[in-house]
């Protein structure tokens, strides 16, 4: 067997690897020690629309060439000047192999290995691996999916309990020693289970969602509601006085009032719900926060119902 070196005294052996260079999945370019373009394989000039004034081209005319043309390496940024400066100081910076994943404008990707050698030629090789890429693509999707469901009440779309009460947990520890308030608000709707005696559980369903989907708008991006029980929400309000969140709870509930959810062609449900609103102290944990939140519930259930009541700080 032949070294690599023996090569250039073996045509045959010579042809095959020229013939191996030349496939469709593989990008091979030589740039000359002034960085020109002095050999490119037919994947390249055909990735760049290149024809034989390539030859002539620097790595920066060749990108720039992309770029006029909707072609070549994909670049973010849209600014080509920033991106060729940037990446000319990287990959003629000392000797030695680069190797690094590129996507081009036709959505391929590519894994490409830079070699600049002492003589000043750089060897480029590129190796496509869209397969590759575009299955890990959706496999993070299908990830992100999969966590997104975890954290999601099927019936609401809102957060389930369990991510409810950890964003909670997070948002106390956070909030600890932050200047800001932190405020949380539990929600009960009144009088449900006769709502779902008298027009059935799928009425019920109905105002639960109605609910998730009237607050979830009422609500600022950095807010959050969850579902945690069956007809009970746990609302968190990061950055919020317990007046501020309070008066937010009430806007909610006010705007129940003539509301009603049509159930088939002639059903239409009224509802409302209690809410007690407090402010999360400095040594409390979630069990006290929470505990808080339900006396200040119970209070608004016990006066009537339809009502916000709230706590401020040191009324434990
Ligand atoms: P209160 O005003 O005191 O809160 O009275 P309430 O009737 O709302 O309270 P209660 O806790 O007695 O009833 C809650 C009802 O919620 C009972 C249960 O059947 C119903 N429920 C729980 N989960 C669901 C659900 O997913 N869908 C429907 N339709 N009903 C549910
Ligand atoms: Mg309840
Ligand atoms: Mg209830």
């Amino acid at each position: 067997m032949k070294s690599i070196l023996d090569l250039p005294g073996n045509a045959a052996g010579l042809q095959a690897l020229f013939a191996a260079l030349e496939g469709p999945h593989i990008l091979v370019g030589l740039y000359d020690p002034a960085d020109r373009l002095d050999f490119a394989n037919s994947t390249f000039r055909a990735a760049f629309q290149l024809d034989e004034a390539g030859r002539e081209m620097t790595f920066a005319d060749v990108i720039l060439h992309g770029v006029l043309r909707h072609c070549g390496a994909r670049i973010d940024r849209g600014d080509a000047l920033e991106f060729i400066a940037e990446t000319q100081a990287r990959r003629r910076g000392e000797p030695g192999q680069r190797h690094f994943a590129t996507d081009l404008v036709d959505g391929r990707w590519f894994w490409m290995t830079e070699t600049l050698l002492d003589s000043g030629w750089l060897v480029v090789i590129g190796t496509e691996i869209s397969t590759l890429r575009h299955g890990e693509q959706a496999l993070i999707a299908s990830r992100d999916r999969a966590i997104q469901e975890a954290r999601t009440d099927a019936l609401t779309g809102l957060a389930n309990r369990r991510h409810s009460l950890s964003y909670l947990e997070l948002a106390i520890s956070a909030f600890a020693h932050a200047a800001v308030p932190l405020t949380v608000a539990l929600v009960d709707l009144d009088h449900f289970k006769s709502i779902n005696d008298i027009y059935g559980h799928a009425a019920g369903d109905a105002v639960l969602r109605d609910f998730a989907e009237l607050s979830r708008k009422a609500m600022r991006q950095s807010d959050l509601i969850g579902r945690i029980g069956g007809e009970e929400f746990l609302l968190v309000f990061p950055g919020t006085s317990v007046d501020e969140a309070a008066a937010a709870v009430e806007r909610i509930r006010c705007s129940l009032t003539g509301r009603r959810v049509a159930i088939g062609a002639e059903v239409l449900i009224g509802y409302s719900f209690s809410s007690g609103v407090c402010g999360v102290e400095l040594t409390d944990d979630i069990n006290m926060a929470l505990e808080r939140a339900d006396r200040a519930l119970y209070t608004a259930k016990r006066a009537g119902r339809n009502r916000v009541v709230l706590r401020r700080q040191g009324h434990a």
